[in-house]
């Protein structure tokens, strides 16, 4: 199984990513090339991705599995403000130079808000970005990833996804991230996962799904929330996670954990000790607390 979590992205840039995922015994891991939230970065040094690179090469991790994310705040689905869909499409192509620098391949990127616009619009618009952004160089590969349908999100159903898809151009540059916790939020029964695949299959096709993101939900199916829960202890349920991983249909597409921390403490080894068992840990706090004592 291809098994890691998010990691920081910090002074040691690629390296230090890699590193954090090894020591959760992952053999993959997902990064933000700066803090989420804001679009300050720092250049890209070529000494410590080489460096990080051999350190992957050596710790068994395919860098073709290693993913990266966008930040939130770009937004690709509303242009009513000409300037600010202008800034979200250059940040993103140049956060697409930063990670070819680095031999990434697959960058996750949340679709957007409608905002005050109609949603067939919005999408319309993602995918203009997108046909902006993209050319026949392109290395890197677009994930749209689906959304729990919190305020005006896009991209929170297959006809959504669909529509965007279709709407691009350069269509062997993009590709789904599916997370379990926005299915969930969305009005996706994970415990019914395989009837989703097969919708998924006949609309889009399975070979679009690149990376999923592996999370529990702190609230109900349909909800439209998206607040990521521990593995087992949200409405999705360890059994359902562990059918999703497991399941052999997507057994070389990449999984990220994106669940919480717990107190000051990562709980992304204890997890992934978890999945590699397809045992839940009832006491995950206090197995944590010993950790990293
Ligand atoms: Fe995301
Ligand atoms: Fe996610
Ligand atoms: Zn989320």
């Amino acid at each position: 199984m291809i098994i890691g979590s998010h990691v920081n992205f910090g002074a040691k840039q690629l390296l230090g990513s890699a590193q954090t995922a090894v020591s959760y015994g992952a053999n993959t891991f997902m990064f933000y090339t700066g803090a989420p939230q804001n679009t300050i970065r720092k250049s890209i040094d070529a000494n410590l991705t080489k460096e990080a690179q051999e350190y992957m090469k050596y710790h068994d991790i395919d860098i073709n599995n290693v993913i990266c994310h966008a930040p939130y705040i770009i937004n690709l689905a509303n242009r009513e403000k000409e300037d600010s869909w202008n800034f979200s499409i250059s940040f993103l192509k140049n956060e697409i130079n930063r990670i070819t620098e680095m031999g990434i391949n697959y960058i996750v990127v949340h679709p957007g808000n409608a905002l005050k616009l109609d949603r067939m619009t919005a999408l319309h618009n993602i995918a203009e970005a997108i046909n902006l952004i993209l050319t026949p160089e392109t290395k890197p590969m677009i994930l749209l990833e689906t959304m729990a349908g919190k305020g005006t999100e896009c991209g929170i159903n297959l006809y959504e996804l669909k529509v965007m898809l279709d709407n691009i151009t350069l269509k062997d540059k993009v590709g789904i991230c599916l997370d379990t916790c926005h299915l969930n939020d969305s009005g996706i029964d994970i415990a019914k996962f395989d009837d989703y695949l097969k919708e998924f299959s006949e609309s889009i096709g399975l070979e679009k799904i690149k990376c999923i993101h592996i999370n529990d939900s702190k609230n109900p199916i349909g909800s439209h929330k998206d607040r990521h829960a521990n593995l087992g202890y949200g409405t999705i349920g360890f059994d359902n996670l562990i059918n999703v991983l497991y399941n052999f249909k997507l057994k070389d597409v990449p999984k990220i954990l994106e669940t919480p921390w717990i107190l000051e403490y990562p709980p992304y080894k204890l997890e992934i000790d978890m999945i590699k068992s397809k045992k839940f840990n009832p006491n995950l706090e206090n197995d944590l607390k010993e950790l990293y004592k």
